[in-house]
């Protein structure tokens, strides 16, 4: 089994042609779709061939049962935490026409998690835990991350970790970033976030550095794939299937939850990165962060 911790979050992606206006302004299409970087991966895990995914998230009174019974759909067991005092967290998903993204957030009830969501049940018969970087922006979060990463080390379940966006990185620090991810087997950055965690403009030498501090480093590159570190060392190059990109939302999360499914099915490191790179380059060709119920890709 697989157990994912992290967010759960409403995406309201709005498309446009041409950037919006000040005043009112129509858009080519706005849709509200179940996203959060720790729920899509647990998606993608599961339709990626993962029997038993769970996931540990936070979510308002106002959304539970429509996440839930999405999370449901997709195969995943969701243990959902209400806190009835926030909202639901939610992300405003600008897509333009070439599909790059720009993000508004408000992680409302999903960063608002805390030691005491977390029992030592969770990991019974898990071969791994997945922890969103997110949960280690706020001190409730981040202290039940920590937990929950103890209690793997103690089991001897490995652990991974997604850092989450550059932008929330920033406002950490690498520093206190890379400390409290010191027990992960493994860590997932995209390039922006390989750099940032280290000051090296380049990604090769960003993940062979962060190797160093954590023994298995895997840096997606968008189109250009992804590279695998371990040891100070770049062990892997793979490249990305091509792909027509109609929205970038979730490939990164698409990567995560299929390049772990693969490796709990016992996949080394690159291999698994070659799943991550099949499924984020579906991902692209799909409106929001999570994968198409009842069709399998992988
Ligand atoms: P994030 O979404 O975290 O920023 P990336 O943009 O690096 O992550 O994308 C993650 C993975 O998704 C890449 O490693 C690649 O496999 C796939 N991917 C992303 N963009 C494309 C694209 N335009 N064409 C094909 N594959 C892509």
């Amino acid at each position: 089994a697989l157990l994912v911790i992290g967010d759960v979050i409403t995406d309201v992606v709005a498309r446009f042609a041409t950037p919006p206006a000040h005043g009112t302004d129509t858009a080519a299409e706005i849709r509200t779709l179940p996203g959060g970087a720790g729920a899509n991966a647990a998606c993608w895990a599961a339709h990626s061939g993962c029997a038993d995914v769970r996931l540990l998230g936070g979510v308002g009174a106002d959304a539970r049962d429509w996440h839930a019974e999405r999370l449901r759909r997709a195969g995943v067991r969701a243990r959902l935490v209400v806190d009835p005092h926030a909202p639901t967290g939610t992300v405003i998903c600008l897509v333009d026409a070439s599909a790059e993204r720009t993000l508004l957030t408000d992680s409302g009830a999903a960063l608002r998690l805390s030691p005491a969501d977390w029992s030592p049940s969770l990991l019974d018969g898990a071969g791994r835990l997945h922890l969103s970087g997110y949960l280690f922006f706020t001190g409730s979060s981040r202290r039940l991350a920590l937990v929950a990463m103890e209690a793997a080390r103690e089991r001897g379940v490995p652990v991974s970790v997604d850092p989450a966006s550059a932008g929330f990185l920033g406002r950490l620090g690498p520093h206190r970033f890379l400390t409290a991810v010191a027990g992960a087997e493994t860590l997932l950055p995209n390039a922006d976030e390989a750099r940032l965690l280290t000051g090296l403009p380049d990604a090769a030498r960003a993940a062979a550095e962060l190797s160093r501090r954590v023994p298995l480093v895997v840096v997606t590159l968008g189109a250009a794939g992804a590279l695998v570190a371990a040891e100070g060392e770049v062990t892997a190059r793979v490249p990305a299937p091509p792909a027509r990109a109609v929205d970038t939302t979730g490939a990164g999360d698409a990567f995560t939850g299929a390049f772990l499914a693969a490796r709990l099915a016992g996949a080394e490191p690159a291999a698994a990165a070659a799943e991550g790179c099949r499924a984020g380059a579906v991902a692209v060709t799909l409106p929001g962060g999570r994968p198409e119920p009842g069709r399998r890709t992988a």
